[in-house]
């Protein structure tokens, strides 16, 4: 991770903020946060008050902001532990100033071409107006703005480029509107990396933590290491069914192993036949259907004893799989393997 943090900060020179929503993705949050705080980020990144008051519990200092919030703005909570709040609609906005300390800091949250969280740009006048009035009547003070890039991953400027306008038209009005010069930020992993025009005050950081840059460009550091002990191994001869519906039938005598792993920690249960686990530096194919805590391995003439430890992934390259080899296998992104890993299985800091 702090190879990742050192990665990104040879690509900007912004404010780097450290996204550990979905519990670190899938990493724990506080483990992900203490980590990248080392590393040089400056500011976290959640989507409730609740887990960035957690964070606070744990001994975090820096600056926080949340967003998204499920269950709404806790707002004298939010005020007391010094978390910053997003808010992207005149609605939230509003039921928010109602209840809010001065010294609550908030960012406007505008829509930069996602049409997902953020205030819609028809709005804005209305929400920064909302804003200054709340300011006036000592309910919070608007201390930044925020968007999010729609296309980020493709790595094109261009396609970013709408979406920089309006960050910029975002600033100028809050300016305009007399609420000072608003810490302004946009850009998510693939903009760090791949369009500076898109750095604005600081980035968020997420993906690229845990050793994704989900546009592909950039080799980042894996950050965790999934492994297994083989529970069981047993041979069987040629035409040996295996696992629910004989979707794989052994071509050869062969031996076959268990993991203890499945579909309830976050094996993907719609993999292509090519996946496959590393055991003492070689792959071995996944046999048949993942099962909900099982998966079977065909291990060919290797006998492996119960307790062998599998790697189903990591960080280290060669026989090893990567995360982006199971997302391939699966058919989705790195997001969703690191972010599946279930709660049965052990995180160990190493
Ligand atoms: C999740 C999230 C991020 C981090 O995105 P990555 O691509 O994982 O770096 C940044 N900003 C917002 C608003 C997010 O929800």
């Amino acid at each position: 991770m702090t190879a990742n943090v050192a990665k990104i900060r040879t690509r900007t020179g912004s404010t780097i903020m450290a996204v550990v929503k979905a519990d670190g993705y899938g990493h724990g949050a506080a483990t992900v946060a203490k980590a990248a705080v080392a590393a040089g980020a400056g500011w976290l990144g959640t989507t409730s008050v609740a887990e960035a008051s957690a964070l606070r519990d744990a001994g975090l200092a820096v600056p926080i902001l949340t967003w998204l919030h499920p269950s709404g703005i806790d707002a004298e909570e939010a005020a007391a532990a010094r978390i910053d709040v997003a808010v992207g609609s005149v609605d939230e906005l509003g039921a928010l100033l109602a209840r809010a300390p001065s010294i609550l800091r908030i960012h406007l949250h505008v829509d930069t071409g996602m049409s997902r969280g953020g205030c819609p740009r028809a709005r804005w006048d209305e929400l920064i107006d909302l804003a200054r009035r709340g300011q006036q009547a000592q309910r919070g003070r608007v201390v930044g703005v925020m968007g999010h890039l729609p296309s980020a991953d493709r790595a094109d400027p261009e396609a970013n480029a709408p979406a920089v306008a309006r960050m910029r038209e975002a600033r100028r009005a809050v300016r305009a509107a007399g609420l000072g010069s608003p810490f302004t930020h946009l850009a998510a992993t693939s903009g760090t990396l791949n369009d500076t025009a898109t750095h604005f005050d600081m980035v968020r950081i997420g993906a690229g933590l845990v050793g994704i840059d989900p546009s592909g460009i950039m080799a980042m550091h894996g950050a965790s290491r999934l492994t297994a002990p083989i529970v069981h191994t047993a041979a069987v001869p040629a035409g040996a069914p295996v696992g629910y519906d004989g979707a794989y039938v052994t071509e050869r005598a062969t031996h076959l192993s268990v993991l203890p792993l499945g579909y309830a920690d976050g094996i993907p249960r719609e993999l292509s036949p090519q996946a496959c686990v590393e055991i003492h530096g070689r792959r071995y194919q996944l046999a048949g259907r993942v099962s909900m805590d099982q998966i079977v391995i065909d291990t060919g003439a290797e006998p492996f004893p119960a307790g062998t430890s599998a790697t189903v992934f990591g960080p280290d390259g060669g026989a090893t799989p990567a995360i982006w080899d199971w997302a391939r296998w699966a058919g989705t992104i790195p997001h969703t393997i690191v972010t599946g890993i279930g709660p049965r299985v052990k995180r160990i800091i190493a």
